[in-house]
């Protein structure tokens, strides 16, 4: 396995509420041009459809191709969404989508600890992938800790179990 140290969030830069499979961002990225890019496989390693499915994108212990510059060391997820109908950026996460790229990204840091995690238009002048994602990972991150706070508090007060019998 490849050092990974980021973790890069993206949006496909479909319209909201368009979905869109692996399948086809796949070929956009694969076809030979001008249809697509050429490139040897899908450019991100995971991809979040609307109903918060994550589908395998290019293997991780493959470079992505999905943040010029960065690629070597991180890993590169993508949500299906992120303009509005006039391709406007926007974020259009659904709450499932949410959901699984909070889960997929925890999942990710635990396998590769000390790695951050950053959003495509901290390395490029893009709106990729449509949001902060400092202050969104941030908010997350807060809400775990404060239930986590919380869940020792409630163990403290829990009562003695006593030593086990042998
Ligand atoms: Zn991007």
């Amino acid at each position: 396995m490849r050092a990974i140290d980021k973790i890069i969030w993206h949006c496909a830069a479909t319209p909201e509420g368009r979905d869109v499979s692996v399948d086809t961002i796949r070929s956009w990225h694969v076809d030979p041009a001008p249809r697509g890019r050429g490139w040897s496989d899908i450019g991100y390693h995971y991809v979040i459809t609307l109903d918060g499915v994550v589908h395998e994108g290019r293997p991780l212990d493959r470079p992505g191709a999905h943040t010029q510059g960065h690629n070597r060391n991180s890993i590169g997820l993508c949500y299906v969404g992120g303009v509005d109908a006039q391709m406007r950026p926007k974020d259009t996460r659904t709450p499932e989508q949410r959901r699984a790229l909070y889960k997929l990204t925890e999942g990710l840091m635990k396998r590769f600890p000390g790695a951050t995690v950053h959003g495509h238009n901290e390395f490029a002048a893009k709106a990729c992938p449509s949001f902060d994602v400092q202050s969104d990972w941030g908010a997350y991150r807060l809400t775990l800790e404060i239930a986590r706070e919380e869940f020792d508090e409630e163990d403290e007060d829990a009562p003695d179990a006593g030593p086990r019998p042998a």
